[in-house]
């Protein structure tokens, strides 16, 4: 791991983000260790060398002379990296990050895969008691969203290869919740044909590890993505290859599988007493 010095680390975005809430992100790392094979940012590393990963040292300081000036808004941490990745455990970026967060009381919506989030819990509790909310928001000022694409061990294995188990993930939601932290799960993405026959088992394991919320987005692959993809599934899965040309015509899944998706998330929803999102976003909006 590199350790590097930036000029720059809060970005604006133009708008708020609709499903998770952020109008700005930070990202204490670039690259990312947990290499997911879906992995759309330039954080994912599947099948490159590790060494692009680095350490932005001085990102808590920098962050704080740029949050001096700038308007209150949901910062997300780890949209193209993973925020806890074991290095984290010695630098303490992320755990820094937070404290300038909660000190200029901003809300913060964290993303995850990581037990190591539960160091921070004590952060999360007071910005969600100090953090300033846009007033038309009405949901807790600390957010963490903890994601997990397949419950299935051997199958995260081979999608996630650097990731934690989704046992483990799951505890984690469950272990925020009773340490008073208000904490999500996202099946994201659903991997058509390979983990969307398991929705029903996540929402019901959302449900069980007291879940704030949850999110579900299907698999999208924009870009390089798509081949890189394509030639995994030629790898394993051979036999999803006409189905992955059918279903994507550009770089998401069918409106036809989208609508079937989501009408199966929306009556879950409703059985099992959740809610899509912390701010419990209709079904036309997701
Ligand atoms: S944990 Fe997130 S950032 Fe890291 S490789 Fe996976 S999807 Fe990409």
């Amino acid at each position: 791991m590199k350790l590097v010095r930036v000029k720059s680390v809060l970005n604006r975005h133009k708008k708020r983000d609709k499903w998770f809430l952020d109008e700005y992100s930070v990202n204490p790392y670039t690259g990312c260790s947990f290499s997911c094979i879906y992995c759309y940012t330039r954080g994912g590393t599947y099948g490159r060398p590790p060494h692009e990963l680095a350490a932005k040292v001085n990102a808590p300081e920098v962050l704080d002379r740029q949050l001096r000036s700038a308007k209150k808004g949901f910062v997300a941490l780890g949209t193209s990296t993973e925020p806890y990745m074991g290095v984290e455990g010695e630098l303490e970026i992320t755990r820094r990050i937070l404290n300038v967060l909660s000190f200029y009381r901003f809300p913060v919506h964290v993303l995850t895969k990581s037990k190591l989030v539960l160091r921070d819990a004590d952060i999360f509790r007071e910005i969600a008691g100090r953090a300033e909310l846009p007033p038309d928001l009405e949901v807790s000022g600390s957010l963490v969203t903890v994601s997990l694409s397949s419950l299935d061990e051997e199958l995260a294995s081979v999608l996630e290869p650097g990731a934690p188990p989704p046992s483990e993930r799951l505890e984690v939601v469950s272990q925020l919740r009773s340490m008073g932290v208000e904490a999500g799960l996202a099946f994201i993405p659903v991997i058509p044909f390979l983990t969307d026959g398991e929705l029903e088992d996540v929402m019901r394991a959302a449900r069980m590890a007291n879940s704030s919320y949850v999110f579900v987005g299907a698999l999208t692959l924009p870009g390089d993505l798509k081949a890189s993809f394509m030639r995994f599934l030629r790898l394993r899965y051979p036999e999803l290859v006409p189905r992955y040309r059918d279903l994507f015509r550009g770089s998401y899944p069918s409106k036809e599988y989208q609508n079937d998706l989501y009408d199966r998330v929306a009556g879950l929803i409703d059985e099992l007493g959740l809610k899509f999102g912390p701010h419990d976003l209709p079904r036309d909006e997701w």
